[in-house]
């Protein structure tokens, strides 16, 4: 694991997802819904599991919610300088503006993120959950201001947030006067139940705050499981699920290509990644144009590479660092990288089985 990290500084990494959760067995004000400690669904007893597993607190009876943090502490180990930002979760809430406990999976108020990014400062920075409909929603952006907040964090199809409808408006204005960034769950919700409004989990429901201004993150259910993270691959279908939406013109090869490399690095406020120019850090791949994926695409080779996505490139260079050549890895011994895996994931389907 330590090779991992040679030649990165890890003060200047933050992991900007980390849920906050336990069982409110500390004080801590967290909550968790009925269905969740009941065998009589498994489905959603299997997920309190799940969760307290990815801790290791599930066999710390009466001191779970201090054990997930220690796992936290743990886990930053060894990466000095890293921080972890932990996120609240606020409660469910109907149209009407009132909390809906019966579709709140868990509640982890914001106090006790706040408290507990406090109580550990070179390592926790802590991320609100603020439920627009809620009736005292700008009160308590102003006072998770104060607080020093990151971010604010919602499941919206958890939560039952529409992230299109005007009464988010006053929210926006308020995240975009005060520079704090939207972390929002998008996609199909699974690790979340609540509302089960998967709908609202449309990320062109974001286009709302993205033209208020706010800047927006996004957090899915997914690359660790079922997809590849294949950069390539995402371009491609995030280009063709435009063009279903709006029409064949509506997002050109090259403008993938260019969310996926300068955007990204945009969104991230790096200006050493993202473009081939001196003085940027030496990332870059190479792909061979004589392959069998690329026949008959050779009059424009960068809208091939997004039309044809290939599965593999012949050359990777990560920092100046050769690590693919020849379409061969040379850092890491791969077959057996991938057996553990597989073991591990086996292994944690066990473990959730009741
Ligand atoms: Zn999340």
């Amino acid at each position: 694991m330590r090779a991992a990290w040679d030649g990165i500084d890890a003060a200047k990494v933050w992991d900007a997802h980390a849920h906050l959760v336990g069982t409110g067995d500390s004080g801590s004000g967290i909550a968790v819904n009925p269905a969740m400690e009941s065998l009589l669904d498994p489905a959603q007893y299997a997920r309190r599991l799940f969760f307290l597993n990815a801790g290791c607190a599930h066999d710390a009876p009466g001191s779970v919610d201090r054990a997930y943090v220690e796992r936290m502490r743990n886990l930053l180990d060894g990466m000095p300088g890293t921080k972890l930002l932990l996120f609240a979760f606020d409660r469910t809430y109907g149209e009407d503006g009132k909390p809906d406990l019966e579709h709140t999976a868990f509640h982890v108020p914001d106090a006790y993120a706040r408290d507990t990014a406090r109580a550990h400062p070179g390592i926790f920075e802590w991320v609100a959950s603020v439920h627009p409909y809620a009736p005292d929603a700008l009160e308590r952006l102003e006072q998770a201001k104060r607080d020093g907040v990151r971010a604010v964090k919602w499941l919206p199809a958890a939560m039952g947030i529409d992230p299109a409808s005007p009464r988010c408006d006053s929210f926006y204005a308020f995240l975009e006067k005060n520079d704090l960034p939207l972390i929002s769950h998008a996609g199909e919700e699974r690790a979340v139940l609540g509302r089960d409004a998967h709908d609202y989990g449309n990320p062109l429901r974001l286009r709302r705050p993205l033209d208020a201004g706010v800047r927006v993150g996004l957090g899915v259910d997914g690359s660790a499981s079922n997809d590849s993270g294949h950069m390539l691959a995402e371009g491609r279908q995030a280009m063709l699920l435009q063009r279903v939406a709006l029409g064949a013109s509506a997002l050109t090869a090259e403008e993938a290509l260019w969310i996926a490399t300068r955007g990204g690095a945009a969104v991230l406020r790096r200006e050493d990644i993202g473009a081939l120019a001196p003085g940027m850090a030496a990332d870059f791949v190479g792909v061979r144009l004589d392959r069998l994926a690329f026949a008959g695409a050779q009059s424009d080779p960068l809208a091939a590479l997004v039309f044809c996505a290939p599965a593999s490139v012949d050359l990777s260079v990560i920092n100046g660092q050769v690590v693919i050549e020849g379409g061969r890895l040379l850092t890491v011994d791969l077959p057996a990288v991938i057996a553990r895996h597989n073991a591990i994931a086996g292994g944690l389907l066990g473990r959730v089985e009741v």
